[in-house]
């Protein structure tokens, strides 16, 4: 791709303290873990942070921690990355499925309330690409009702809902550091909560379920995994991290500049830029093609800027369609919503380093595209 979808920005600073690390002998549960950890928790402003191998590592600590029943329910949005499905099923949940708000394709308070159900145990809110959800809401509903409350935030960090990161409003929230997301780790991610005993647990199952509280014949109460980061990558998130403000801002920019350039075009919806309740965090610039576009020409358009060199995503194909999810879910209300939005949905090239020059050719070649000839 001459034009990526997606770039991390790597400097000499960040290939420095990887460096450093190599040079020592700690390369993994070493001194960059916790240093990691404490920067994570510091800038969401979470008591805890647990760092892990990936977002669905963390996603999947995190109903692990709440120690569900085989059976209990989780409200999600179908509009969702695979990870949900997956973890929900590995924990032998059964999803149950909502519809978004077609603007800020997030779940809304509403939809939320009107899916619990007698065995509903848990909300899984989504802040989907780095727009926050109604979160405060949200939690009103799950404290009313006594459910759990977990944050996919993988998308969203930095976002803020009513002046206070989110991530934060639950029983866990969960981020991710793969090479497309505000702050990348190569692989990795983090569990973030303020109940001391969740964060106790999740570090006792990233490696093996050992507790070593325990007498040495007999530490191993559960099941763990093998969910640990090593060193060389909590030290490159490190660096990231302290240039968080710079890349919001930076990613802020580019999508002013895509909307600017999109938005009097009548066959394209930009993303919502303002929100009035937080704020956003910047993950990816997706944008709508009008209702009178199938998914068949979403698709030859997105072809289109492949072949031209231009990154072009298409996320998320809706979860409750997945033949692995068949006959494994509930459903609340219709989701008319999630599959029209899904079919139309285009992720165009977003990153901190992509030039005006850029961002001209990408537009100037998508609405060519749109013209009739
Ligand atoms: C990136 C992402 C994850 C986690 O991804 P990993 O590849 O496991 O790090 C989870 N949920 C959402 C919504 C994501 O975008």
């Amino acid at each position: 791709m001459r034009i990526p979808l997606a770039k991390p920005e790597i400097l000499d600073s960040d290939i420095d303290a990887v460096v450093h690390v190599l040079r020592t002998p700690n390369l993994a549960m070493g001194p960059a873990l916790v240093e990691f950890e404490h920067a994570i928790a510091t800038y969401i402003g979470s008591p805890f942070a647990v760092a892990v191998n990936s977002g669905t590592s963390a996603l999947h600590l995190a109903l692990r921690c709440l120690d569900f029943r085989e059976g209990d329910e989780v409200i999600v949005p179908s509009f969702a990355f695979a990870a949900a499905g997956n973890v929900l099923l590995r924990e032998r949940l059964t999803p149950v499925f909502i519809d978004i708000d077609p603007r800020t394709l997030n779940v809304t308070p509403a939809a939320v309330e009107a899916a619990i159900g007698p065995r509903t145990r848990a909300v899984l809110v989504v802040h989907t690409f780095g727009y926050p959800a109604e979160i405060d809401a949200i939690r009103e509903i799950t404290r009313q009702h006594t459910l759990a409350l977990i944050e996919d935030a993988c998308e969203a960090l930095g976002a803020e809902v009513n002046g206070k990161k989110v991530g934060t409003f639950g029983d866990a929230g969960v981020f991710a550091f793969y090479p497309n997301k505000q702050i990348t780790t190569g692989e990795g991610g983090a569990l973030a909560t303020s109940r001391p005993a969740i964060a106790r647990r999740a570090k006792i199952l990233r490696n093996q379920a050992k507790d070593a509280s325990l007498d040495w014949t007999g530490q191993h109460t559960e099941t763990g995994y093998s969910y640990r980061i090593a060193d060389m990558n909590c030290a490159l998130g490190t660096a990231q991290l302290s240039r968080i403000d710079s890349f919001m801002e930076r990613r802020q920019k580019v999508a002013a500049s895509y909307e600017a350039r999109l938005s009097a075009h009548p066959a394209i919806l930009p993303p919502k830029s303002a929100c009035p309740y937080g704020s956003i965090s910047w993950f990816v610039y997706a944008v709508q093609l009008a209702e009178t576009f199938t998914r068949q020409d979403r698709d030859r358009l997105w072809q289109s800027l492949l072949d031209r060199g231009i990154g072009a995503g298409r996320y998320f194909a809706p979860l409750h369609n997945q033949p692995v999810l068949k006959g494994r879910y509930r459903q609340s209300g219709t989701l008319a919503v999630t599959e029209s939005v899904a079919s139309r949905v285009l992720a165009l090239p977003f990153f901190v380093a992509l030039t005006e020059g850029q961002i001209d050719e990408v537009c100037s070649t998508l609405l060519r595209l749109l013209t009739p000839t």
